[in-house]
């Protein structure tokens, strides 16, 4: 599907100051030989079997699938991974290739500091140096994963400029990177950004879809008819649509449709009207902007798909419409991931809960001689706070108080 140097349509690309071209050129080179190496995909399959409960299952929802009447409920088990979700799968990928180019230093962006918890284990488990960057704003907002980071080993630097969020975190990230090349890696959290890291991180993300192919032929004894995913950068739902790209599967991506598409206060770029494509954040892609080109504010329940951009390679597969793309409002998320606890025992991530909001629209349209695929990119332990207060939950809120009152006391 891509073309010469990481277009995939008119969309990809590499938009990087010159003093990072042989940064680049060096890691699309370790990137092409690991690819044509057999070695590296066995030691990255060992590595996240011992370490990160590769392969994850393909669990059938029984309850959840009676209880829509249709479709039977398949869910690929990422939240089973160590550190909670899928970004284990890229960042230790990404780990083994730093030990190839001999560096000795990964330094990563983060907003809501998954991406960053993740790659502080990396790091600690590689014997890594680990830098992150993280906007003011959510190092204030995101104190239990700064907390890990630190833990784990990490220098948390809190950026101060802009609007003191994700996009101002990666700008830093890149200085230091621009400063620090020889021994330092830039450990892109998804399929975003200038190329390689969108086709790389990709690749690193199929072994999902690998495992789900063919754990659904086992069960099934035939391809399933549609898999669903939520779409951030776009790395969880590439892991899981690359395996199934040849074959008669529906590929469905649900954005964050946050208090509604027509509210503006939203972050999908792929199902939204008020999206458009420019570059920025050196690749060309679907961006919400305003008419000058200035990034808009994103806005979802789940931090991990509140993001202006997204991955060229779901672009490419918008426009040429092998995949469909569709939005779930936070309203409807908390519903879907209040369903999945309740007749599953399973706590959905916000960000997954995304996918089954869509999926529980569409099963019960479907037959029991029909399958489908929801990817649970993560576990939801990460979201008490946030789902604690929409269910405003009083036992939680006196907890807090109590925690309050001892500090003060
Ligand atoms: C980060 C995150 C996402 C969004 O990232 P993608 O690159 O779009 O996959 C989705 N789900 C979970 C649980 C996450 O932590």
């Amino acid at each position: 599907m891509e073309n010469d140097r990481g277009y995939f349509g008119q969309f990809g690309g590499a938009f990087i100051p010159e003093i990072l071209s042989a940064t680049f050129d060096q890691l699309e080179d370790a990137f092409i030989k690991a690819k044509s190496d057999q070695s590296f995909w066995h030691d990255y399959e060992t590595l996240m079997q011992t370490y990160s409960c590769r392969p994850t299952p393909l669990t059938f929802a029984a309850n959840l699938s009676r209880y829509f009447g249709g479709a039977k409920i398949y869910i690929k088990r990422e939240d089973l991974n160590h550190t909670g979700a899928h970004k284990a799968n890229n960042v230790i990928g990404q780990g083994l290739l730093v030990q190839r180019m001999g560096k000795t230093r990964v330094i990563a962006e983060t907003g809501a500091g998954q991406h960053g918890v993740a790659t502080a284990t990396m790091a600690a488990r590689f014997g890594f140096e680990c830098t992150i960057y993280m906007g003011a704003k959510d190092v204030l907002r995101q104190r239990p994963n700064v907390f890990w980071m630190q833990r784990l080993g990490a220098t948390v630097v809190p950026v101060e400029s802009g609007c003191k969020i994700l996009k101002d975190a990666i700008n830093e990230a890149l200085r230091d990177w621009a400063t620090n090349m020889d021994n330092t890696h830039y450990v892109l959290g998804t399929a975003c950004g200038p190329h390689p890291f969108p086709t790389m991180v990709a690749w690193l993300q199929s072994i999902i879809g690998q495992e789900a192919r063919r754990q659904i032929l086992e069960a099934e004894g035939k391809l399933p008819d549609r898999v669903y995913a939520c779409v951030g950068g776009g790395s969880n739902a590439l892991g899981l649509f690359s395996a199934f790209l040849d074959d008669p599967v529906e590929l469905v991506g649900v954005e964050a449709g946050g208090d509604g598409i027509d509210s503006g206060r939203h972050a999908s770029r792929l199902s939204a009207p008020d999206a458009s494509v420019g570059i920025a954040q050196g690749y060309k892609t679907y961006f919400l902007q305003d008419q000058d080109g200035q990034m808009r504010e994103t806005h979802s329940i789940a931090a991990g798909l509140d993001y202006v951009g997204v991955s060229p390679i779901l672009s490419k597969l918008k426009e040429s419409q092998r995949a469909r793309f569709e939005a779930a409002t936070d309203t409807e998320v908390l519903e879907a991931a209040a369903l999945v606890m309740r007749l599953e025992g399973l706590i959905p991530a916000l960000e997954s809960a995304h996918a089954f909001v869509q999926a529980f629209k569409e099963a019960p349209q479907l037959s029991r001689d029909h399958s489908i695929i929801v990817n649970l990119s993560g576990r939801g332990d990460k979201d008490i706070f946030t789902i604690a207060d929409a269910f405003d939950d009083p036992g939680w809120k006196e907890f807090i108080l109590l925690k309050a009152h001892q500090y003060n006391a």
